[in-house]
């Protein structure tokens, strides 16, 4: 309250006529970002805007496309929204004087942008990327010159396990001979040695890709592990996991709360990738089958099956929509599907193959609010009808929405 009285200061109220007002103090103080590279950057648009705002205009997105369909519940939103990705990446280059530095390419440019620390970040792994950063003028290592092509470390990627501690940089070099390899492991350990295993990867292509497909462990196993609603998860350089750890939880556990399961179903896991959400439902149903078209995810899918012991799933690498097909041709039924398709969402093949299939229930979990509501409509034309729909924040300070969708058959209420 005291604030307040401060701000509605009378003097600056009064004005002579035809004057203008005298701009306000906390206006001018706005155009000022918390974060130093949020013009070049790009990626965080709600950097400035409070987190419960974020909510609220996000909220209002979800629900102005989906609201035809179904009511959105409330958004759940991080007790601690910032600092909470899990997988970092930083370009490496240099300055005119070829001092070393590590940033971010200005969005849709090659140009890199250094950056220090970001707020979405984890802190832990910012603070690596620093250490490498330091290192590389006494180790005599060059980062890499995308013009002329001279230079060896490209680009440095930290994949954290959260619920394990389990910490994995990779180095990304244009060649597989490392100076002073050994001497330059033992000093990035001796400064953090929480780090549980380094990966030389190479790329010697001109490409915007960041890994190329040469790798080999330069310390440790080569991966990590990481316990995601209690089941453990293997991550390679290239597995595809989601970034935020502590909404992961909640995002698959809301998923499987929403499928209501009583233990005697089979369900189907479509777009299953490393076969994270059959893997968490399986001990809450009868049976699993899961269906992704990455043949390297689906390795990793059985070999996550294996870790955990689990042995009511089976995967299938196909297409989902020709996988339902078959399913359907061969007379095979199942209770639920759960999806998780891409950005751009299903297809309305897809869809179709879902109502050939005809399970009771489907949890659709979506990353674009847009391409679900493309699909609510097809769903619901093939008598689907949507009956819960709860956002799940992902991503603080960005405007992506996930969404879980809980859809039933119209005439089973
Ligand atoms: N459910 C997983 C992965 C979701 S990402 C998780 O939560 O981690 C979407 C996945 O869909 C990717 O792994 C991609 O390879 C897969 N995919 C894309 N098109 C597909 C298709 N037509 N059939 C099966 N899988 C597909």
């Amino acid at each position: 309250m005291a604030e307040k009285k401060v701000t509605a200061n009378k003097s600056t109220n009064k004005r002579a006529p035809g004057k203008k007002p005298a701009p306000k103090k906390q206006q001018l103080t706005r155009s000022v970002s918390r974060c130093p590279v949020f013009k070049k950057c790009g990626a965080c648009q709600m950097i400035d805007t409070p987190y419960e705002t974020q909510l609220r205009k996000k909220h209002k997105k979800v629900a102005d496309l989906l609201e035809p369909y179904c009511k959105v519940e409330a958004f759940i939103g991080m007790e601690k929204p910032e600092h909470y990705r899990c997988k970092v990446h930083a370009v490496f280059t240099h300055d005119r004087k070829g001092n070393p530095l590590s940033g971010i390419y200005r969005e849709g440019t090659h140009e890199v942008v250094p950056v220090e620390s970001c707020l979405l970040e984890d802190q832990k792994a910012d603070a690596i990327i620093a250490t490498i950063r330091g290192l590389l003028k006494s180790f005599k290592i060059k980062t890499f010159d995308e013009d002329n092509g001279y230079g060896l470390l490209r680009h440095v990627l930290i994949r954290i396990g959260k619920n394990t501690g389990e910490i994995m940089v990779v180095l990304v070099t244009v060649s597989p001979i490392f100076p002073s390899k050994n001497n330059f492991v033992k000093a990035l350990r001796k400064e953090h040695p929480e780090i549980t295993t380094i990966v030389l990867n190479v790329n010697d292509k001109q490409t915007s890709m960041i890994l190329g497909d040469k790798e080999k462990p330069m310390y440790g196993p080569g991966f990590i592990y990481d316990i995601c609603c209690g089941m453990k998860f293997k991550i390679s350089p290239k597995s595809f996991y989601q970034v935020n750890p502590v909404q992961t939880e909640i995002l698959y556990r809301t998923a499987i709360d929403m499928a209501d399961l009583k233990g005697d179903e089979i369900a189907l896991d479509c777009y299953s990738g490393v076969g994270t959400i059959g893997i968490i439902a399986s001990p809450h149903v009868k049976e699993v089958i899961s269906v992704e078209l990455n043949k390297d995810a689906v390795k990793d899918a059985i070999l996550n099956a294996r870790i955990n012991e689990i042995d009511n799933i089976t995967f299938y690498q196909n297409d989902a929509t020709i996988f339902m097909q078959q399913m359907a041709e061969s007379g095979d039924r199942v209770d639920l599907v759960f999806m998780d398709p891409p950005r751009s969402g299903s297809t309305p093949e897809f869809i179709e193959a879902v109502e050939t299939l005809s399970p009771k229930k489907v949890v659709y979990i979506s990353c674009s609010p847009d391409s679900l509501a493309v699909d609510l409509k097809i769903f619901e034309k093939k008598g689907y009808k949507a009956r819960r729909a709860v956002p799940v924040d992902m991503f603080p300070f960005t405007r992506g929405i996930e969404t879980v969708v809980l859809l039933t058959k119209k005439d089973e209420n």
